[in-house]
């Protein structure tokens, strides 16, 4: 699975979108959704927020260093372990989604943590195609 940055959303200089600031998210409540447009077919690719919290660690992607250049993202070493954030310091997580139209497979980056005492963040860093 390769990320293709040519079509999707490649991260911006402006920073993520913060897509969620309040309680930690909660999988028993309705959970928060993001709805970037699809790229290759402008229909609706919903992500719900609540996935974040069994979602894959962005640097457990086969080619981090792709991942990190894809959604300008942060990687760190501490010994054995990498650690990936967004720019703010967020661990980032990595998504797989597909277009309910036209069936197009991505992976969407979002970051997540807590940001202050009980207070917790969500972004979206955008997606790219896997081919
Ligand atoms: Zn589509």
């Amino acid at each position: 699975m390769v990320l293709d940055a040519s079509i999707g959303e490649p991260w911006n200089r402006t920073g993520p979108r913060v897509v969620h600031d309040g309680f930690e998210i909660d999988p028993a409540e309705p959970s928060p959704t993001v709805e970037p447009a699809c790229p290759v077919c402008g229909g609706t690719l919903p992500i719900a927020l609540v996935k974040l919290l069994r979602s894959g660690s962005a640097a457990a992607w086969p080619e981090p260093d792709a991942v990190v250049t894809t959604f300008g993202l942060r990687s760190k070493r501490f010994g054995d372990s990498l650690v990936i954030t967004d720019p703010i310091g967020l661990e980032a997580s990595l998504l797989s989604l597909s277009c309910g139209s036209c069936t197009t497979e991505f992976v969407a980056c979002l970051g997540y943590g807590e940001w202050q005492p009980a207070r917790y963040l969500a972004t979206y860093l955008g997606l790219v195609a896997i081919t």
